[in-house]
């Protein structure tokens, strides 16, 4: 005989989050039955919505299935008594997020909007004491040069090391989060190492195949699709912009490849968070419910992309109000990219984390 320990808490939080009445699943199994991704051996998602009804934190914050899902929401479509379960399931990847956060309060303060305005202040702060300490807080006088206003070795030395930092951090979380995984199969020896699993995924990340088949929400694939191409491109272009600053081309013609390559992937990305704001705004029943976490990832990483557009065309028409845009443009660099590990970015890792352990197991 099994005790099971129920959390009210977390059921109220996993209730309040996904915008599901938990308790009126009727166990009918439809949602399983509809999954076009659920293994035929212990299918999800209806048996995490009875641990869900039940408030069994433990099971469902180190449940490997939770990742095998890609909120398509056919299970939503179909249920026969309305209770999201492709929500809940979303629900509670973000709550394993903020679960492993470590340091925690970087996990709590942006999975809130009461802690916003501190998630706020920390960058500024910090951005603004390392202009400070480098002795060019001042709008500086002439055509615009933002090196003037924050000069590159400081930015590049101090951001990247911010960075690594918390990461680093983070990734204390991550090794727990897989080692969670792994306890709910003390039995099963992974057929492969943690690299090779990995690498057998390339073709589900490269080609988004699991969104294939998707039949509820299309237009997910491409909008993910665009904003994935789209981000990968941008980081290459901010890499060779380091280098740049760091040899002699720098700033960088609005002709050079790179600038052009940078343009299209601000384009892609922009189009596809609208694709995912829309549906979010005007298309509920399809694209589900939106909380905090979902919002907060997709209007941080737009103003990131509109702004990088904007102190672009600041520094081309020098524009008074260029360096206060390179500010603010700096502060969402801060929320997409050093906040990553502990906002709904955070996918990225934890995904793969599961995704290559459920490959290891067998579990597909
Ligand atoms: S979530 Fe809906 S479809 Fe799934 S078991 Fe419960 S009632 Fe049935
Ligand atoms: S959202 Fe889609 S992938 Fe996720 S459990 Fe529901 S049907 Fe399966």
């Amino acid at each position: 005989m099994k005790n099971i320990s129920p959390d009210i808490d977390f059921k109220k939080e996993l209730k309040r989050n996904s915008g599901s009445s938990l308790n009126e699943c009727i166990q009918c199994g439809t949602c399983s039955a509809v999954c076009a991704l659920a293994p035929a051996d212990k299918p999800f998602p209806r048996k995490e919505m009875i641990w869900a009804a039940w408030g069994l934190k433990d099971k469902l914050i180190a449940n490997t299935d939770i990742w095998l899902c890609h909120q398509c929401g056919d299970c939503s479509t179909w249920c026969p008594r309305g209770v999201n379960p492709a929500d809940v399931l979303s629900s509670l990847r973000q709550m394993v997020y903020k679960h492993n956060a470590r340091p925690a309060f970087l996990g709590k303060i942006v999975s809130n909007p009461i802690w916003l305005p501190v998630a706020i202040i920390i960058p500024v702060v910090i951005i603004a004491g390392i202009v400070f300490m480098a002795g060019t807080l001042t709008i500086p006088e002439g055509p615009v040069n933002y090196s003037k206003f924050f000069p590159h070795a400081w930015l590049n030395s101090s951001f990247t090391l911010i960075t690594v930092l918390v990461y680093a951090m983070a990734s204390v979380g991550v090794v727990k989060f897989r080692n969670d995984l792994k306890s709910k199969f003390p039995d099963v020896k992974p057929k492969m190492n943690f690299v090779t699993s990995l690498f057998q995924l390339k073709k589900e990340v490269l080609f988004h195949t699991k969104f294939g088949s998707c039949t509820t929400n299309k237009s997910k694939r491409v909008a993910h699709f665009l904003i994935f191409y789209g981000f990968l491109l941008l980081l290459l272009v901010t890499v060779y912009a380091i280098i740049a600053a760091v040899t002699h081309n720098y700033p960088l013609s609005i002709t050079n490849p790179f600038k052009i390559v940078g343009n299209i992937a601000s384009v892609m990305l922009m189009v596809g968070l609208s694709i995912f704001i829309i549906g979010r705004l005007f298309n509920k029943k399809v694209a589900g419910n939106s909380n905090y976490s979902d919002w907060l990832l997709l209007i941080s990483m737009l103003l990131l992309t509109i702004s990088g557009v904007v102190v672009q065309f600041a520094r081309f028409e020098n524009w008074d109000l260029a360096y206060h845009f390179y500010f603010f443009h700096l502060v969402c660099v801060w929320f997409v990219i050093i906040y990553l590990p502990y906002t709904k970015f955070a996918h990225i890792i934890y995904r793969l984390v599961a995704l290559s352990f459920a490959g290891a197991i067998g579990r597909k």
